[in-house]
């Protein structure tokens, strides 16, 4: 029997320009139980977010020349034929800022930002905000919007280049290397003496359990990601789960699709201040295709500084 050969008259043929590394791929390399996303098939490329130019269109909603961003191959050229990929893909209309920017800020990273800090944490003018993975794609956006708003926020980091970004360029009040601080509940006692609001979950394990020893009464966990065990075969024990009860805390898991539907009220949101430069971002990108794992594995030892992106053409 011919092999089946999609067409681009049901779908769009898209050359793909950056390519986003994040965190969440690890887990699709294994073998997924109730989870969300799908494995990824061995002898099939990997996909996950970018930004590619449709180069042919079969499908009403994209013409060439559009700039998208969205879920494509690891690869140079892309044909996105099923109506779920279809869906998922949004059109790009703002093309004065740098395309890459919808990989990280005005992509998935920032939209989980933006939905996290303020849907799920509850965020109030004046409150305490301590940000872990603090200079990373979300991060850097989290604690700059907590800025905004006028909270006090600190966010920690994995190296002495990150601390000094996290103060200087970012305007974090404080920051603090979490890989020389041997106690990290002495750690959060220093920087939160009155103990801390709001924290933003970006690492999990040894850390939120430092975390929860210090969160205030009424104080809010949004829970974001883990990274600190997408790598271990055993998940890392959380022992002070209890003060959740004690001090009417409340923890609370957000997955980004979900507020997607916000997206034009994000955009509204924040064009305008990466054009008065109130809001800055970072991104490290590794230049080509064959960049693109060690840029990905990178990501699980805090190589990067900033989004990590991949430029697999220019635009
Ligand atoms: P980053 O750009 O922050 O990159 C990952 C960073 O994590 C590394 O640079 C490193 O920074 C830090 N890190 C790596 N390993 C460890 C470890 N063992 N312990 C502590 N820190 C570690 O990634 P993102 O901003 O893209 O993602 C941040 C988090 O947000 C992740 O947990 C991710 O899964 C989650 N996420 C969740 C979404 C959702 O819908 N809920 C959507 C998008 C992201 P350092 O040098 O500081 O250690």
């Amino acid at each position: 029997m011919a092999e089946m050969v999609p067409e681009v008259s049901t779908g769009i043929l898209v050359k793909n320009l950056y390519l986003s590394c994040d965190p969440y791929m690890r887990p699709r390399m294994q073998k997924l139980e109730g989870s969300y996303v799908e494995s990824f098939k061995p002898g099939s490329p990997i996909y996950g977010y970018g930004v590619a130019k449709v180069l042919d269109s079969g499908h009403t909603r994209f013409n060439k020349g559009d700039l998208i961003w969205g879920m494509t191959g690891w690869e140079e050229y892309t044909l996105i034929t099923t109506p779920q990929s279809l869906l998922s893909l949004f059109k790009i209309q703002h093309t004065d800022v740098p395309p890459s920017y919808y990989t990280g800020i005005l992509g998935m990273p920032g939209m989980t930002a933006y939905a996290g800090f303020y849907e799920v944490c509850s965020p109030k003018f004046g409150e305490y905000v301590y940000v872990s993975a603090a200079s990373g794609a979300v991060g850097q956006l989290v604690g700059q919007f907590a800025k905004l708003l006028g909270c006090y926020v600190v966010g920690s980091a994995g190296s002495k280049d990150k601390v000094d970004l996290l103060k200087n360029k970012f305007k974090f009040d404080e920051a603090f290397n979490y890989k020389e601080e041997e106690d990290l509940n002495a750690a959060l006692k220093r920087y939160f003496p009155e103990g801390i609001d709001i924290y933003f979950e970006n690492v999990g394990g040894k850390m939120l359990d430092a975390v929860l020893l210090n969160m205030r009464a009424r104080g809010r966990i949004a829970v974001c990601g883990m990274i600190s065990q997408y790598n271990l075969d055993k998940p890392e024990g959380v022992y002070n789960l209890t003060t959740l009860i004690s001090k009417g805390i409340r923890m609370e898991g957000f997955l980004v699709p979900d507020y997607y539907h916000l997206y034009p009220k994000y955009l509204e949101m924040i064009i305008p201040h990466i054009k008065e430069g109130k809001i800055v971002y970072v991104e490290d990108v590794a230049e080509g295709l064959e960049s693109a794992p060690s840029a990905l594995i990178g990501l699980f030892s805090g190589r990067n500084v900033g989004k990590q992106v991949v430029a697999v053409a220019h635009y």
